[in-house]
């Protein structure tokens, strides 16, 4: 299934079974007379494969005329790249993204387990983590990728797409931009229904503050039509990046005042005394989805590395774990 954008830019439905995002956008521009380009892939599943597939024939287009750009690592976007691509077609995506993507499809399963200990999960969630879904759904074939960064353009349809580098939901995060037609293929780096995580990172600091950094360096660049990986557009992209940044402010304010009252407390044990809309709801901590704890510890991992980085938090290990003071 299939909608017309714009001009030669479609969007296609990619389901996401069992994941909050519910669907990616997969976009695809038409490369009239040359070759098409289609932005993020889908997880390796048989539902996003078939979706993806399907949205393409009935564009009357075909992967053997398409190359992909890969707006960052994580696996609803990028699972399918390397086994759909053409003999000969490019797959673009960051270098910084594309060796970690490829260092993560040969690692082992003890690959940053520690790290998650270190936050506070137990032996038993860890056990569990090392089977989640972005594991599985990764891609398994090596692929052959072509980098691109800040500056480059990629060239499609009659479109000039500028490669914007925008680090912070993953570190090597990229945005296409098409300055004639006020464009921008947004990836995750601005959602609009829901706030995009923010985790920690091997050999990346400040994930969050790199973040924020990057929201305004997009902010500086004329929109008219902004397009987000999932679910749709509210408001202005202006409004939604000030949303996002106040969002932060009130959960980092959030934390600093638990950790006044509560020193001492892990990544994950401050995780179980903030509040989390999931779904709507509020569950309490117990109630959470593993897969959803691993989200949020990652997020307030994320967030208390911006204080300690700018000195309003510090970490000390204990017994195996990092302990947070103000
Ligand atoms: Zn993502």
């Amino acid at each position: 299934m299939y909608t017309h954008i714009e001009g030669n830019i479609y969007s296609i439905f990619v389901p996401l079974p069992e994941n909050p995002l519910k669907n990616l956008n997969a976009y695809f521009i038409m490369g009239e007379g040359g070759r098409n380009l289609l932005i993020d892939t889908g997880f390796r599943r048989d539902e996003c494969r078939e979706a993806l597939l399907e949205g393409i024939a009935e564009l009357g287009a075909s992967m053997e005329d398409t190359d992909i750009c890969l707006t960052h690592l994580h696996s609803d976007h990028t699972g399918l790249a390397a086994e759909l691509a053409a003999p000969g077609a490019k797959i673009y995506i960051s270098r910084e993204d594309g060796t970690r993507l490829e260092q993560f499809r040969q690692a082992s399963n003890s690959h940053r387990m520690d790290e998650y200990s270190r936050l506070g999960f137990s032996e038993a969630e860890i056990a569990f983590l090392r089977d989640s879904p972005m594991r599985k759904y990764n891609a398994v074939q090596k692929a052959d990728f072509s980098f691109i960064g800040e500056g480059d353009a990629l060239e499609y349809g009659g479109r000039r797409l500028r490669v914007i580098s925008t680090p912070g939901h993953t570190p090597g995060h990229i945005c296409l931009y098409d300055r004639e037609d006020k464009v921008m293929f947004l990836g995750d780096h601005v959602l609009f229904d829901i706030t995009p995580n923010i985790t920690t990172w091997p050999g990346f600091e400040d994930p969050l503050g790199k973040y924020v950094h990057s929201l305004m360096d997009v902010s500086i660049f004329d929109v008219r039509l902004p397009l987000p990986a999932h679910r749709g557009v509210k408001g202005s992209m202006s409004e939604r990046i000030g949303a996002i940044i106040e969002h932060h402010g009130v959960r980092i304010r959030e934390m600093l005042d638990i950790l006044t009252a509560e020193p001492g407390l892990t990544a994950y044990e401050l995780s179980g005394k903030m509040t989390w809309r999931v779904r709507g709801k509020s569950p309490s901590w117990a109630d959470f989805p593993l897969q959803q704890k691993w989200f949020a510890v990652g997020e307030t991992a994320a967030h208390l590395e911006y204080l300690t980085v700018r000195g309003r938090a510090y970490r000390k290990p204990e017994g195996g774990v990092w302990r947070y003071y103000t």
